[in-house]
């Protein structure tokens, strides 16, 4: 049940490019509650998504 980093990390990425199902996603949750190293990497994440969606 409990996620590892790598699986989190793989998570975030996919979750990128596609929506990750609600299973995936809560599990996902979870474990960036607990892991204060995974909560950075998705938000350094999302912000290079913004970024990037920002160019032309
Ligand atoms: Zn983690």
């Amino acid at each position: 049940m409990k996620l590892t980093c790598k699986e989190a990390s793989r998570l975030v990425s996919q979750g990128l490019d596609r929506r990750l199902g609600p299973w995936e996603w809560l599990r996902l949750r979870l474990h960036l509650a607990i892991c204060d190293a995974c909560a950075a990497f998705t938000k350094q994440m999302e912000f290079l998504r913004r970024a990037i969606r920002r160019l032309p």
